[in-house]
This record gives C-alpha cells, sequence and structure tokens, in this order.
C-alpha cells in the first residue's frame, strides 16, 4: 500500500519504520490513529494510512488476523484495489492474477501495440485480461516482478533499452518502431486555485492547534486553524472569519507558499496572531499546544514547513 502513489526509495525507509512499530497486524489494529499518522507523516496521500488501519481493524476484528487468501476478497478490502490485491494474492499466495501497474500498461501498451489512453479504466481491463492468459499459474509472483522490473528497468518511459529487452523478437511498437508514440496517455486534470489563510493564534508560548476532519485531504493531520477565501480577498487577513471577542495586536504575515498538490494549488498565508487570553471561541478552533510541542503531532508538508520557520 505504501507503493500505491511512492517510488521504492521514497518508500523503503517508512516501510521499515512500520514493521518496527507496528511488527503484527494486531498492534497495527489496535494503534491509535494519530501514532499511525505520525509514522506516515511526509509519505503523502494519507488516506492509505487511514485505510490500512481500517483494514488492520477489520482483518484482526472479523477474519481472524489473516488476510483473505482470494483476489476478489482481498479488493473488497479498504485501500486494496486490483493492483495491491493482485500483489498480495500472487506474493503472498501464489494466486495467479497480473499486477497491473504503471510500468507493468507501459510495457503491455507497446508489446501488444495498444492505442488506447493508459490511464482508462478499459486499458486496464483489456491489459488484466491480456496477462491473465500468459501468466504461469506456479510461477505468479516471480512473473508479476518480473514484468514491474522489466517496465522500470527496460522499457522505460523514455529511450527503451529493446536491444536487452526478452521480449524484442515480438514487440509491436519495436518492430514498427512505436516505442516513442506509446504508450498514449490522456490525463484530465484540472487543478483548481485555492487562496488559504492559516492563522497561528499565540497566546504566550502556546499555538492554537486543530485536527482536521479524518476524511479528505490531509484527513487527521493537525494544522493552524484556516479560513479559505476565494479571488483578491484571498491576500487579506480573514477579519470576518476569525472568532474575536478580545483585543489583539494586529495580526503580522508570517510568510506565504505555494503549495502544489495533485488536484490543487493551495495558495497559503500564515499570519501570526497573538491573543492575550485563551477565550471560549477560540478554545472551539482547537487545542493549545506548547510550541515546543508542535513538531511531535502529525502535521500535513505545508504546516511542517509552517513550525521549521
Ligand atoms: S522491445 Fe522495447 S518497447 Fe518492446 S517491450 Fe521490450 S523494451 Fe519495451
Amino acid at each position: 500500500m505504501i507503493l500505491q502513489q511512492t517510488r521504492v526509495d521514497q518508500g523503503l525507509p517508512y516501510y521499515y519504520r512500520f514493521l518496527d512499530k507496528f511488527p503484527q497486524i494486531t498492534d497495527l489494529a489496535r494503534a491509535h490513529e494519530d501514532d499511525i499518522l505520525a509514522v506516515w507523516q511526509g509519505l503523502g496521500y494519507y488516506a492509505r494510512a487511514r485505510n490500512m488501519h481500517r483494514t488492520a481493524k477489520f482483518l484482526v476484528n472479523e477474519c481472524g488476523g489473516e488476510f483473505p487468501k482470494n483476489f476478489e476478497k482481498l479488493k473488497k478490502l479498504k485501500g486494496i484495489g486490483p493492483y495491491t490485491a493482485a500483489a498480495i494474492a500472487s506474493f503472498a499466495f501464489q494466486i495467479p492474477v497480473p499486477a497491473v501497474d504503471g510500468n507493468v500498461k507501459r510495457v503491455v501498451a507497446r508489446y501488444y501495440g495498444i492505442d488506447t489512453n493508459i490511464e482508462s479504466p478499459a486499458f486496464f481491463k483489456l491489459a488484466f485480461a491480456l496477462l491473465l492468459d500468459v501468466i504461469p499459474p506456479s510461477s505468479a509472483d516471480t512473473f508479476n516482478q518480473a514484468m514491474m522490473e522489466l517496465g522500470a528497468l527496460i522499457c522505460k518511459p523514455q529511450s527503451p533499452l529493446c536491444i536487452e529487452c526478452p521480449l524484442l523478437d515480438n514487440c509491436s511498437a519495436f518492430a514498427l518502431k512505436r516505442t516513442a508514440e506509446l504508450p498514449v496517455r490522456i490525463k484530465k486534470i484540472k487543478i483548481t486555485q485555492r487562496f488559504i489563510q492559516f492563522v497561528a493564534f499565540q497566546c504566550g508560548d502556546e499555538f492554537l492547534l486543530r485536527q482536521r476532519p479524518s476524511e479528505g485531504i490531509w484527513g487527521g493531520l493537525f494544522e493552524y486553524p484556516h479560513f479559505d477565501i476565494s479571488g483578491e480577498a484571498g491576500h487579506e487577513f480573514p477579519y470576518a472569519e476569525c472568532p474575536w471577542d478580545m483585543p489583539i495586536k494586529p495580526p503580522v504575515l508570517r510568510t506565504q507558499m505555494l503549495h502544489k498538490l495533485s488536484h490543487q494549488h493551495l495558495n497559503a498565508r500564515l499570519w501570526i496572531c497573538e491573543v492575550e487570553a485563551k477565550t471560549e471561541a477560540l478554545n472551539t478552533l482547537g487545542k493549545w499546544v506548547h510550541f515546543d510541542e508542535l513538531k511531535s503531532f502529525p502535521l500535513h508538508k505545508l504546516m511542517r514547513n509552517f513550525v521549521s520557520l
């Protein structure tokens, strides 16, 4: 699950940290979500960590702590799609189902000369069916790993090393000199611009920290309260939204940052807002934490940048 959105070299230290902290599935199931997010901190796509937690709980509570040895049942687990289910089924249980990741899709598109968009469900279905026909029943794990390695090391996105490829003799893209035009990839990503004002309410040495809802972007992580404001007003301090009922010093703009996510660009500003008292209105926004302790909470990347300033 770590490798769903992450390269091996990036994910490996997290994998070891996870095994160290949660050596058995029961340890993961019983852990507090905040502790899991703290280990995951910095890896991004935090829904994966929450899904692992839910799946661990489900397996411990409903399945005697065992993964189902069945591809269809694996796919039903939270956070486990066809690729991860196939990887678990073939690596752990020798079930002959193809694991179709990005590297494998590229090999299939070139080898069979397929023009369908490799980001589409139709391509995934086709690639899965083609590989299902050729995957050897007795060595599904070796086959899947070999396909992934072939895509990563030989059939690379740019300048594939066809001369070294064991599939050379029957490869459509090589025969027709189409390696540069395959695979076809059409990504439809609409980037949204958001203007966000983070406000670090400070009372003495303490700052107000709030936890995000468990669903959605950065779910369950901690941050300073923030206010979304559209358009030009996004460059001003969000007086109208802030819960004032106390005299304050004028807020100070500490920094501004552009943080790029896959589907949105966050134009973030950080304001330091010193307050004289921890009023009820403020207390409803989060909890007060000493500055030295901020980093011990699971924070999202933007928030960690703020705290490191
Ligand atoms: S021959 Fe070239 S294009 Fe075809 S699968 Fe091998 S590396 Fe990829």
